[in-house]
């Protein structure tokens, strides 16, 4: 009986599944599977835009499926009937079949880059607006491919694909027997109409051997076909460039020097630098006006078909013209300093609120208004784009309304890299041109170092879509190999600046390292709650910057959730994604740990470059400073290391730049010289030395300069700075006037002189002496130098070095005194001193 029931409710059960999928099959549902014999039907190829376009997501449908399924799937042109009617077809792109089936196929039907994903009975279409130029993908700009935007959608929600970052690695393929589709009718569009984000600065663009590959080569092949994995592309264009020559040559200037600026009353001919010309045209000349317009028609006639947007903007640097009816332009608001000289942009100008100077802003905008309507005039459908840039970024206060036919570009860095306070700012620059522009564009700048803030770019675009603005184009980007997540946000964003940040998130990160996910999350939260404190655009802070905020504290704990990623993802596909952000994590404790190690040696008197923090002075051994050197030029080997070892492997994990690269590689250079000094039978002499001032010139009957000598009460003072600057200067000696302590003053220091050195010639280095001194080792005088300005007026800047072999005691304590004269000016010993040893013949 029992049995009995159990096999009836088994059978039912199976009837009912039967059922359920019978009725299924008979609504049509579609599959990709062995049985189902799937076919790719496209139009036949052409020289046209639209079939570049299907053929190559044709092509990329065909290959991913079989790396899902390692189903063949052919790639037809022509199919029969009785195939449509049995199913399995996947129609991409436009054809003669989408058409009898009313599908669409224009930008019309789909939206400027739209798509879309239906199914047709047991078929399958995957189309969209392939309307522009996407024959270009692996150059530098491009259109729209809604139909690849449609199969990568398909690829990546219906078959679980993920592109984490370029290249293979960041590929996430499932392995499945099958793909079934519910009844599906999806259709999406962008919301941004120019969405291009220029790729990772120096990695994509640099050859290892560190050449400019400028927007070309298969490292920037993988970085475009991930943009368009993405479905980056461009509809409307917002070109980012200056004009430059486009409308008015630099050889026009003979014949119509009144169409160039005027510069202190002069016409000043364009010259040309860094392969950009240089110079401006005269604002106020009506001539000019139409002589835009003109070209810029003549232009938009030739570019047949394809129409692409004229640039508006200014050429780069300053020499705006300065005659007396631009500068009527620029008007009341900001006015243009009488004093301002050969044209460049006066530092009067420097806008407290944008940080730029703007006082040109009425002018370019008065200008580009004239352009602009001229251009209306005679042709509705041409787009033009002028960058809010440098001195003309700010609304113009005396211009109500930007033409319809003109994108304002917004440079802007502070949206996406900005602290908090600076975050506020950047949206007040939007809320402003909102109000008197259709079409705003944000040209973004993402020169970043540290951590990812995915939520700060969703907001971001959220914040720009809701105030209108519809153009996107980052001027470069960085990779940090964990901040691949933020790119993959800003790209997402920029289609739909509404999605859940969150759940990407978490999609991304289950994706990335399976079961090291909520690990590498919590890494995430950390470094996005450390970047969010400061502004990481990386020339906006000081190298300090980075090692106060990236605490070691912080590293430490960051580098314990990669371990135990790595650890949870061990020999898995994930580790090695885990392992991915390694270098990175690297790249930044050795930069932080290189930097406060520089800080320290400055402390202790060693002179480094600009840049690094001044820290309270320390009392350093000789030994303590050879260590803290070593450890310097330890952690500047292993900073380079890593960029060299990421440049050799092609990897997308870091670029050569976390700060300033000219900075960083003086930083460098000096720590390198005093290794090689260090390491080349060199002691580096501490900074902190006993001093007296000698006034009534008692020092030498009174033998300062003996080895038993007690100097307990002496000041303490540094020997890499002047004596006026550590309190002997002008507050405590007002007699002088401005110059301080004028007299004798006295050093002495004790050191020690290893055993093993005994068989080597010993020299004492100071490392300058303002202006005359003397020199004891162990009471014996070992040097005499006496200023002669007639003889060398700058001896006092220059080293000093002789030999103390014969009074040095090895292995025991040694005294070391100078006696310094100052006549006039600053005075004592002020730069780092040295024992140098050299091999006996
Ligand atoms: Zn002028």
């Amino acid at each position: 009986m029992r049995n009995c029931l159990k096999t009836s409710v088994l059978i039912l059960l199976g009837i009912f599944v039967a059922a359920c999928s019978g009725q299924v099959m008979a609504e049509g549902r579609f599959h990709i599977s062995p049985n189902e014999k799937n076919i790719i039907v496209t139009a036949p190829a052409n020289k046209s835009t639209s079939s570049f376009n299907r053929t190559y997501a044709a092509k990329e449908l065909a290959d991913y499926l079989k790396l899902i399924t390692g189903l063949e799937i052919p790639i037809v042109t022509e199919i029969g009937e009785d195939k449509i009617a049995s199913g399995g077809v996947i129609f991409v792109g436009p054809s003669k079949y989408t058409d009898a089936l009313n599908l669409g196929n224009s930008k019309y039907e789909f939206g400027a880059g739209g798509f879309l994903i239906k199914t047709i009975g047991r078929n399958l279409a995957l189309l969209g607006d392939d309307s522009e130029d996407g024959s270009k993908i692996g150059e530098r700009e491009f259109g729209e491919t809604g139909t690849y935007y449609a199969v990568a959608t398909f690829l990546e929600n219906f078959c679980g694909v993920r592109w984490l970052w370029p290249g293979e690695l960041g590929t996430v393929i499932p392995r499945k027997k099958e793909i079934s589709l519910p009844v599906t009718d999806y259709r999406s569009h962008p919301a941004y109409l120019c969405r291009n984000n220029r790729p990772p600065l120096e990695t994509a663009t640099q050859k290892p051997d560190g050449s400019w590959i400028a927007f070309k080569g298969e490292h920037f092949r993988e970085w475009s076909v991930f943009q368009r994995q993405h479905r980056m592309g461009v509809s409307i264009n917002m070109p980012v460039g200056h004009y430059g020559e486009a409308y008015l040559k630099a050889n026009e200037f003979e014949a119509h020097p009144e169409y160039f600026s005027m510069i202190e009353g002069k016409r000043k001919p364009w010259w040309r630098k860094g392969g950009g010309s240089v110079g401006q045209v005269c604002n106020s000349n009506a001539d000019v006006v139409n002589l835009f317009v003109r070209r810029i028609l003549e232009k938009a006639e030739n570019s047949k078909g394809t129409m692409p947007t004229f640039s508006l903007t200014s050429n780069d640097g300053g020499f705006f013209c300065m005659c007396p009816e631009c500068k009527k332009m620029d008007g009341n608001i900001k006015p243009w300093p009488e004093d301002a000289t050969g044209g460049r942009i006066p530092g009067k100008c420097y806008n407290e609120k944008s940080g730029w100077a703007s006082s040109l802003s009425n002018r370019i905008w008065k200008f580009n208004n004239q352009v602009a309507q001229g251009v209306a005039r005679e042709n509705l459908s041409v787009m033009l784009a002028g960058l809010a840039y440098a001195m003309y970024v700010e609304p113009p206060e005396e211009v109500k309304k930007i033409e319809d036919n003109i994108i304002v570009g917004i440079c802007e860095y502070k949206l996406a890299v900005g602290s908090p306070g600076e975050y506020r700012k950047g949206k007040d620059i939007f809320l402003e041109w909102a109000k008197k522009a259709r079409n705003l564009g944000i040209r973004g700048y993402y020169y970043s170092v540290g951590g990812s803030r995915p939520h700060r770019i969703a907001e971001t675009f959220r914040f720009l879509y809701n105030v209108g603005c519809r153009f996107h184009i980052a001027e470069a980007s960085q990779t940090y190999g964990f901040n691949w997540i933020e790119y993959v946000i800003n790209k997402k964003a920029q289609w739909d600046p509404f999605l859940d940040v969150d759940a990407v998130v978490d999609d991304y990160f289950n994706a990335a390292y399976g079961p090291g996910a909520e690990t590498m999350k919590k890494y995430l939260e950390l470094q996005e709650k450390i970047s969010m404190q400061y502004n990481v655009m990386n020339s906006y802070h000081t190298p300090d910057t980075l090692p106060e905020n990236w605490t070691a504290d912080v590293r430490k704990k960051l580098r314990e959730y990669l371990d135990e990623a790595i650890k949870k993802t061990a020999g898995t596909e994930c580790e090695k994604r885990v392992r991915f952000s390694e270098p990175a994590w690297e790249y930044l404790d050795s930069y932080c740990e290189f930097v406060l190690s520089l800080s320290r040696l400055k402390a202790m008197g060693i002179s480094v470059p600009q840049g690094i923090k001044t820290t309270k002075p320390v009392v350093a051994s000789q030994k303590e400073i050879t260590d803290e050197i070593s450890n310097a030029y330890a952690q500047w080997k292993r900073y380079k290391g890593i960029i060299e070892k990421c440049k050799s492997e092609k990897s997308w994990s870091i670029p050569e730049r976390i700060y300033d690269k000219g900075t960083t590689e003086a930083f460098g250079k000096t720590v390198e010289n005093l290794y090689a000094v260090v390491s080349a039978n060199a002691m580096i002499l501490p900074a902190t030395w006993s001093f007296k001032i000698d006034p009534a010139e008692k020092g030498i009957s009174e033998g300062w300069f003996k080895l038993d000598f007690n100097d307990k009460d002496w000041d303490k003072i540094r020997v890499d700075t002047f004596w006026e600057n550590q309190g002997y200067g002008k507050e405590k000696f007002p007699e002088n006037g401005s110059e301080g302590y004028n007299g004798k003053g006295w050093y002495r220091l004790s050191i020690d002189i290893p055993q093993e050195r005994k068989d080597e010639k010993v020299f004492w280095e100071l490392g300058a002496v303002d202006e005359s001194g003397t020199a004891w080792v162990n009471g014996q005088k070992v040097w005499s130098f006496n200023f002669n300005p007639k003889e060398d007026p700058g001896a006092w800047e220059k080293p000093k070095r002789f030999e103390i072999t014969d009074a040095v005691k090895f292995a025991e304590k040694n005294t070391i005194a100078v006696q310094v004269e100052d006549k006039g000016g600053m005075g004592g010993i002020w730069k780092p001193c040295f024992i140098l040893f050299e091999k006996k013949k």
